[in-house]
This record gives C-alpha cells, structure tokens and sequence, in this order.
C-alpha cells in the first residue's frame, strides 16, 4: 500500500510537476497539442503552424477599449539601451519570456512582472554591423527542451541553458569569414537538429543553410540553395539538377545569392522543414547567368525531411528572379477546404505580390493570385505554376517602372491566419521603383553587388519619369493591412494606413481582434471580420516586430517588442513620429484596465555646427551623393533630420568629426562604436568625394537655420 502511494506520487512528481518546473521545456508531444494550453506561445507564430493566431478570448472586441499598459521591459545592450529595430515576436512558456534583440541579445523575462531573469550578450564582432543591409536586427530565437537558440549577426549558433542562459554549445556556421555573410534570421528546431541560413545576399555570398545536433552542436547536413561552379563539383545531388537551371559559365564568385533569412516552418507529422529562399546577385540575370534560365532555388519554398537534409519537393515563385524578389517571407501552415476537399496547406505572400497556396505534404500548386499591385508578370499559369511575364519587368536595355518594388509587397513582417475568420492578415508594402541597370558589372568583395543603381529610389518621384508615375498614380507609397481570403483568392476587406508608415507584423485572435504596430509608434486593433478600428494605444517608439499574447493566472497580457530600424532605414529618410522622441527598443505588454503607456524621451533637435571653412570641390558632389547613398546611408539616414535609429546625423558632423573623417572612415577609429573601418571598399578619392557632398550638405542647413534664428519673433 506505501509502495503504491510513494509509486504514486513519484509518477505525479514525475509528470505532474517536475517536468513543468523545467524552464523553457517545449517538445514534440507538447507542439502538436498546443491548442490543449493556449495561454502559452510556444513558437514564433505559437504553434508548428506558425499561424500568429492565439485561440484566446478573454480579451475581445467588447472590452478591448480597456486594453492598457502592464509593464515594459528595457531593451539593453552591454553599452547601454538598444536604438536598433527589434523583429522578433518573444515566446512564452510556462511564466517565462524569452526573446532576442540586435545583434543576437537574449533576454529571459518574468512573463508576469517584467522582470529581468537573465540577458545574454553574444560580444559579436562590431564589425560585422557595417557589412549587415538591413540594420543589426534579430527575428527570434527557438525554445525547446530546456534550451534557448539563437543565432548572431556574426554568424555563430548558439544553444543555451534556458534557466541561467549560459551557453551549452556554440558552433561557427560560415563557409567563409571573408565574405559579407551576416545572420538575422530565426532558427528553427525540426525533428533532432536545429536549422540556420544566414544573410547577405546583396554582397555576393551564396546561400545555404546548416542543420545542427541539437545537443552536440555538431553539424548533420547543409544545404546549399543554388550551385557553385559546376567544373567544382556539387556538394549534395539536388545542386546538379538545380545546376542545369543554370548558364555553366555563370559569374560564380558573386555568389549568386539564395540566402535564408526569414521564419521557417516545420511540420511534426509530415516532417518536413518548410525554407523560403532569397533573391539573386547581382539582380539582373544578364550579368549572373548569362544565358537565362530559371536559376533554382532562387526565390523559392523547399520542403526538407530534416532526418536527412534531402529536399523532398520545391516550387520556385520567380524563376530567373532579378527584382530581389525573395520568399524568405513567414511561412503558414493550416488546412483549408479547397474544391470540397480537406487539403494541408502551407501559405506565403512573398516580396512578389502573389499568394500562394501549395499542397505541404506535395509541393502541388493549388492556387496563386495578385494580393497586390502586379506590373511585372500577368497571372500565374497554374499548369505549368510560372509566372506569365508581361515584359514591364525586363530593364535591360532601359530603366523600368516595376511594382512591387524591391521592398516587395510584403518583407518579413510576419502575416498572420485567423481558423476562425479563415482569413490571411498581411502587412501589405504598395511601392514602385524604377529598375535601372548598371552599364557594366564586376564583383567587388565587400561592395553592393546588386549591379543595379540606387538612385532608382528617387526615380518614381523625379520628373524625367512623370508619365510612368503618372500611369500608376494610385500606386504611390502607401502600406495597407490587408485581410485575404486564401481561398477564394481574393480580399476580405483592407485599410489604408497613414504614409509613410511601413507597417508591423500581425497577430489576430479567437477574441475577433487583429493587432499591428505601426513605425509611427501606434498599437493599432481591429475588427478581425470587419476591419472596424476598435482601439489604438500610441507608445511614441516605431513597432516593425508582430504582437504576441499570453495568458497567466487568468490575466490575458498582450506584447510587442517596439523599436525601430531594420530595413527601412535605408529608405525613408525619417518623418513624424521617428523625430518626436528617442528610439528606444522595449517589450511592451498590454493588458484590460491597464494605464497609460509610459512615452520614450522627447528628442531634443540639434543644432547643425557651423561647417569648417574649406573650399568645396562641386565637382565631387554628385559622385559623393551616390557613394553615400550606397555605403552610408545605411545607417546614416538622417539628412540633417536628426540620428534615426541612433545613428550620428553626418550633415551634423562636429569639427572634431570633421578633422578625423578620414581616420573614422579608413582607420576605423571609432570602431568600437559599431563605425568598422571602410578602407577596404572605399579608396581615398571616393571618401573625399562623400566628405564634399557631406559638407555641401551641411553648408546649406547651416545657412537655413541661421535664417530661421535671424527671422525667429524677439
Ligand atoms: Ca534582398
């Protein structure tokens, strides 16, 4: 009878309480019936299907009115506060959050208090900031069985010990340290390995990615996603046949791009990875693969049975691909009614403006149509699952006006499914650009590789191209939160939202609500039917990354981690909100009857220092304006607007700046501050040129605001 009842108890401690006091404990049996406990979020999107849905109800349409500020939790680095965009969507397991910030921070959180568990700084090497495209950014970490994994910029995968964030193993994922690949990417735990790609396409590195022993960290398969030189050999059999998509003299030290940076999706049951793929470098195919051809697997979903790292089926959404066209967008998972029949689907709205519906467990095509403005390709021909081109995309022999533009119509914000509305929730980026082709192109180690110019930004707005503009005129910047039936094909409802903007990614519940941040700083909450406003929560800090909601002790809470950057920094020359306050990266958590939300800092203005009195070389002007825009502007995206993101304003240089330009510049004196040296792709003629653009510049806000003080009312 003892016997029975120390058994007894044992078994209950063994599988009542013991397993769940271990901290982040996630596994197979525990993902499949995550339905089972919906007050977790047990993934990036909270389940395998990676829906960004929560079944949650105590927060609804009726009382979301009351949805309030709980508590905020400080986004730091080792020097300080983060000003770096935040992509991420936390998990929440078991009272405990846990995250990942610039540059592959990690933060363990009290899910009920904000409190700090523990932080984990990855001391990536600065360097690494100046040779990522789209700011430092971080889209996540994988919880499971214990551990926390993430990967940092600098392009180590690193397993931690989820109660103390100690590392447990790290392992080197590059193939090369020398050429520009950076990760910001999530990684993804399937069946016994976890799985990384990494990032850098623009800069001439070739895709792939890598899957590890989940407790070893040792290395099971890579794969990579488009062919090197065929006279090398292939590493894996896929590439041979992915290699007669190919011209065989392809220019092969570029790299050809391919690279993995977004959200996978793995299916427990089929096992199978779902990997989106990137876009192609250089861009136009006339440089790349001279000869044309599909280019596999650019801009393609691949199916992997992770056991194995074999592909099991692929479907490329945009063969020969020279518009940056990358589906490395969130991948959903759900099952739908399609033709009277149960299918399991996976969904993606890539940069490419069509939606597709694929068969998961076949690769079948079931459907693909425009959930956006389309001029590149008429339709999709669901028998042969190509686009049909229309001929406006082609801009070798002269610049063309192509929507969507390199942005995409959607980029990494994740998207989010509603089971119950049976409705897709899309961040929608409606943006043309005008496609203009170097003369001639060469692969330079370090360098933009694209072999496109970047002065096509401010094309669409330039007069020389009023009539295309003019063609399109409802296809001006504007971002749209789109609902979209998947399977009709076809748009529930949409709003329309304030530009410039940019919208963040999206969650939507069982409570009829769909939330998204904005990059002017606002917490917006619809109607998940209708698309009825029914709150919106200003936090004064731009949000890019998709909500996430828990439920502890009966409190339904709701986060975002807020904080701008990422990749429209290199875009939108910062307007409205960005320059009311500081950019300071938090995790805001929201819950009914909350208060107010606390506000950053105001940003205080500052004043343009009188520029040093050197003689200006005109002549060196425009050929500074376009090196800027190319290699500085990254970062430096003020325009005498004020920092963006933190960084300094270099039409506000001090005279101290001023008289080391070049040694912060070459020399890298200030590398400690994330400013590496550019001694490598810069020459001495090219940094003096962007100096008297930089002083030109700072000239003329120098004499404007004189004018204003001289014109101020005594
Ligand atoms: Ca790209």
């Amino acid at each position: 009878m003892t016997k029975l009842i120390i058994l007894s108890f044992g078994l209950f401690v063994f599988f009542g309480c013991e397993n769940k006091s271990i901290p982040g404990r996630i596994d197979k049996e525990r993902i499949l019936q995550a339905d089972d406990e919906p007050q977790q979020w047990l993934s990036l999107g909270r389940d395998f299907k990676q829906q960004h849905y929560s079944p949650l109800t105590s927060i609804h349409k009726d009382n979301v009115k009351d949805l309030g500020f709980a508590w905020q939790y400080n986004i730091r680095t080792e020097n300080g506060r983060t000003h770096r965009g935040l992509e991420a969507t936390p998990f929440m397991v078991d009272g405990v959050m846990y995250t990942s910030g610039a540059w592959g921070f990690v933060y363990a959180i009290d899910a009920r208090t904000g409190k700090e568990l523990w932080k984990y700084n990855p001391k990536v090497d600065a360097s690494y900031g100046r040779k990522a495209c789209c700011d430092v950014v971080n889209r996540g970490v994988a919880v499971w069985q214990g551990k926390v994994y993430v990967a940092t910029l600098d392009g180590y995968m690193v397993c931690l010990d989820a109660a103390t964030g100690n590392e447990v193993w790290r392992t080197d994922t590059f193939t090369d340290r020398n050429l520009a690949y950076t990760i910001t990417g999530a990684p993804q735990v399937a069946g016994n390995v976890v799985v990384i790609g990494n990032s850098g396409a623009e800069y001439g590195v070739r895709g792939y990615i890598t899957a590890y022993d989940l407790e070893t960290g040792k290395q099971a398969w890579r794969f990579f996603i488009v062919p090197g030189d065929p006279k090398k050999g292939f590493e894996h059999e896929e590439l041979k046949m992915a290699s007669k998509t190919w011209d065989p003299n392809s220019d092969w030290e570029s790299g050809a791009g391919g690279t993995v940076w977004g959200q996978f999706a793995y299916d427990p049951q089929l096992n199978l990875l779902y990997v989106g793929t990137g876009n192609s470098n250089p861009y136009p195919i006339w440089f790349r693969s001279p000869a044309g051809g599909d280019n596999l697997f650019l801009s393609s979903i691949l199916a992997i049975n992770p056991d194995t790292g074999k592909m099991a089926w692929y479907y490329q959404t945009t063969p020969g691909e020279i518009w940056d066209y990358t589906a490395t967008m969130n991948i959903v998972l759900a099952e739908l009614k399609i033709k009277g029949a149960e299918r399991k689907v996976l969904m993606q709205a890539p940069k490419n403006g069509f939606f597709y519906v694929l068969d998961r467990a076949t690769g079948e095509l079931l459907s693909a149509e425009k959930y956006s403005r389309v001029n590149w390709a008429s339709h999709v021909d669901l028998k042969t699952g190509r686009p049909v081109l229309t001929g406006q995309g082609w801009y070798k022999d002269e610049p063309k006006f192509v929507i969507p533009a390199l942005s995409g119509a959607h980029s990494w914000q994740p998207m989010s499914y509603s089971p119950k509305t049976g409705l897709v929730y899309i961040p929608e980026i409606v943006l043309p650009w005008i496609y203009v082709a170097k003369k001639e192109y060469k692969y330079a180690a370090g360098h933009d590789n694209t072999g496109i110019t970047y002065s096509g930004s401010s094309l669409p707005f330039d007069k020389k191209f009023k009539p295309y503009y003019e063609k399109f005129a409802d296809t001006v910047e504007m971002n749209i939160l789109k609902a979209w039936d998947p399977v009709k094909q076809q748009v529930a409802w949409q709003v329309i939202q304030e530009v410039p903007t940019g919208n963040g990614g999206i969650l939507s519940t069982a409570g009829d609500l769909v939330f998204q941040g904005t990059n002017r700083g606002k917490l917006m909450i619809y109607h998940a039917s209708t698309g009825q406003k029914l709150k919106e929560i200003f936090v004064g800090t731009g949000i890019m990354a998709a909500p996430m909601t828990y439920e502890l002790d009966g409190e339904q809470y709701v986060a975002v981690m807020a904080g701008f950057g990422g990749d429209p920094i290199g875009f939108y020359p910062p307007k409205g909100i960005m320059h009311e306050y500081e950019n300071i990266g938090r995790i805001l958590v929201f819950k009914l009857g909350g208060g107010e939300t606390p506000l950053p800092p105001k940003l205080i203005k500052k004043e343009v220092p009188a520029p040093p009195a050197i003689q200006i070389k005109g002549e060196l002007i425009a050929a500074g304006k376009e090196l800027y825009i190319e290699n500085c502007r990254r970062c430096h995206a003020g325009f005498g607007d004020d920092h963006f993101a933190g960084f300094p304003d270099l039409m506000k240089m001090s005279n101290e700046i001023h008289t080391n330009f070049k040694q912060v510049v070459f020399d890298g004196i200030l590398s400690g501050n994330g400013m590496a040296s550019f001694s490598d792709v810069l020459s001495e003629a090219d940094v003096e040129a962007i100096y008297h653009y930089l002083i030109s510049e700072q000239v003329k806000l120098y004499q404007a605001q004189e004018t204003e003080q001289k014109n101020k009312p005594e």
